[in-house]
């Protein structure tokens, strides 16, 4: 099967707990990707929300160099993608076609900071985390205005140089403002707020992830913009204990497709950014969520779409 994923912090584990890229103790890593026919990975470095200003720039470049030294070791397995020819190298070698990310827009906020992205091979950015920072708000953060000026700024420059806009973690009022400013935009790894609402018990945790998924508004404006979601594998987000793997997945995915999300739903694991059921917490396991679905009904062209299409027809342009 194919795989192209729109979100794992692999890169940030391994640069913190010294792993190597290749087999390290990892939910994602070259070894466990060995199986699938073709691989495009989104690979995120998340900024923690302590991290500001020219902390948080250092880090990501910290955490970048030791990525960039692990893609060199492993080179003939792996390569960071710049162009569409590298996607489609990629694809021809049975190479894992590497796509950079950053995860909380910090390092970039100050003025010209976009142009220091495209320098680096930053292709998507996530604007915040959970948190508030430099260019808004995150979706935990309690706070409901929309983007800041930087926010802005830094939008129109990323428009500019082709990176898109990541929402997963934003607050809503920042994704209406990113939605009306026509930028590129996807949903790396967030699932759907009325599927949680439908199937989770109440509880604190209920309400926490609710506020960090997408509702139907904002599925629907997804949709009409040419956007991607990527599922979540984050037990928490799927659903409750017990019913927090496949079946949630399908749940989630059955959502979206049922609104007409077709040629926008696609995968964003989260690998190692967050603890997933047993069943599907690597790499290694996608191929069986695969299975899953498709005994579900789900046909071999709307799998390879969800799996591996939609993602790739989205980064087609953004690579160009
Ligand atoms: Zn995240």
């Amino acid at each position: 099967m194919k795989l192209f994923d729109l979100h794992c912090d692999t890169a940030g584990e391994c640069f913190n707990q010294k792993l190597p890229l290749y087999n390290g103790n990892t939910q994602l890593n070259i070894c466990k990707g060995k199986s699938l026919d073709k691989w495009a990975q989104v690979f995120a470095i998340w900024i923690p929300d302590e991290l500001r200003g020219e902390k948080a720039a250092e880090y990501f470049e910290k955490v970048l160099a030791n990525f960039e030294n692990e893609i060199l070791i492993n080179n003939g397995k792996i390569k960071l993608c710049q162009g569409v020819s590298d996607l489609n190298d990629c694809e021809a070698s049975g190479r894992c076609a590497a796509i950079l990310a950053c995860e909380g827009a910090s390092p970039f906020a100050k003025s010209e900071g976009a142009y220091r992205a495209k320098e680096l091979g930053v292709k998507l950015i996530t604007l915040t985390w959970d948190g508030e920072n430099e260019v808004g708000y995150g979706c935990q953060s309690g706070n409901t205005s929309g983007l800041k000026e930087a926010g802005k700024a830094l939008l129109k420059d990323m428009d500019k140089l082709n990176i898109a806009a990541d929402v997963s973690h934003l607050n809503r009022a920042g994704f209406y403002d990113v939605i009306s400013s026509g930028i590129r935009v996807l949903a790396s790894h967030s699932n759907c707020k009325s599927v949680l609402e439908r199937y989770r018990k109440d509880s604190e945790e209920k309400a926490f992830a609710c506020r960090r998924a997408l509702n139907d508004e904002q599925i629907r404006l997804l949709i009409e913009c040419g956007g991607l979601i990527g599922i979540n594998f984050y037990k928490n987000y799927l659903g409750d204990s017990g019913d927090d793997g496949f079946e949630a997945v399908y749940r989630h995915m059955a959502h979206i497709l049922d609104m007409g999300g077709e040629n926008i739903l696609a995968i964003g694991s989260d690998f190692d950014g967050c603890e997933i059921v047993p069943e599907l917490d690597g790499v290694d396991k996608v191929p069986d969520l695969y299975c899953f679905l498709a005994d579900k009904g789900m046909n071999e062209a709307l799998l390879e779409k969800v799996f591996f299409r939609n993602a790739e027809n989205f980064f087609k342009i953004i690579l160009q």
